[in-house]
């Protein structure tokens, strides 16, 4: 069954009492609100505070994802992390190709097939990134490049593979920028996305596949995103920082 998302990725931010303080403001809320069975949560802390997401939600339904993850095995990579380590510690989703890494760090799409590839292999659910600049909107070229960004990746992983794997459409203009995509425009790349994903498979697994919109959600604009057919939840940046927002977005959007 396609699964409802809610996933906040905290960047390189927090310390370790405001990210206890956050997890635990999770955790108590979902012991007090019933939380539907098709909505899946996770958060996804810097490398540091895996570990103490994965111990203070352990009896939450709320799941842990890392930001990233390398796209070796093991050995001589100085500063990298491996998909098995973060399953070895009880993580359960990683974020790639998410476009910050592939603006300072220079991930290309291949790069990011190898690192699905090699955390599907590590049983880590992968919540891929895609999306465009402001530009190719602007030229009304976003449709040819997401397409091509999931040409590069998601198209050549197998049809097995989709059940691991879920898209996030964050149109790099609405990342972090207090401009939000439309709930049109989102639905409108959403259905475009899920129909490429038919033609590249089948309509079947297309139709099982969770789509999430990123980019300047909060919980004021969250419900009339997420109402959208195509729009399966969300990846949260900014608004994942604190219990008060991210259960905000939950609580209007997915009410019990
Ligand atoms: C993100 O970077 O994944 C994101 C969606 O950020 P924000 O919500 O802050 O725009």
């Amino acid at each position: 069954m396609k699964k409802r998302i809610i996933a906040g990725n905290w960047k390189m931010n927090q310390t370790k009492d405001t990210a206890y303080a956050m997890l635990r403001g999770l955790a108590d809320f979902c012991a007090s609100n019933d939380i539907p069975s098709d909505v899946e949560m996770v958060v996804c802390p810097p490398y540091p505070y895996l570990s103490l997401a994965v111990d203070t939600l352990k009896d939450s339904p709320v799941k842990v994802g890392a930001q990233n993850c390398s796209h070796e095995s093991n050995g001589a990579f100085t500063g990298e992390v491996s998909s098995a380590m973060l399953a070895d510690l009880g993580v359960s989703h990683v974020i790639l190709g998410h476009s910050e890494r592939r603006k300072y760090f220079k991930e290309s799409d291949s790069l990011v097939l190898k690192k699905t590839r090699k955390a599907m292999s590590a049983g880590l659910q992968v919540i891929l990134c895609v999306g465009e600049e402001l530009a190719v909107r602007e030229d009304e070229g976003q449709y040819l490049f997401v397409k091509n960004q999931l040409k590069d990746s998601a198209f050549l992983l197998s049809s097995a593979n989709l059940k691991n794997l879920i898209v996030a459409y964050e149109p790099i203009w609405a990342i972090g920028t207090g401009k939000t995509a439309t709930p049109e425009q989102a639905n409108e790349m959403h259905y475009y996305i899920r129909d490429q994903f038919a033609e590249n498979f089948d309509q079947p697994s297309a139709n099982e596949l969770s789509i999430l919109y990123g980019g300047s959600c909060k919980p004021a604009n969250a419900a009339d995103l997420f109402a959208q057919v195509n729009v399966d939840g969300g990846l949260i940046g900014g608004a994942s920082l604190t219990a008060e927002n991210f259960t905000g977005i939950i609580d209007k959007t997915f009410p019990a």
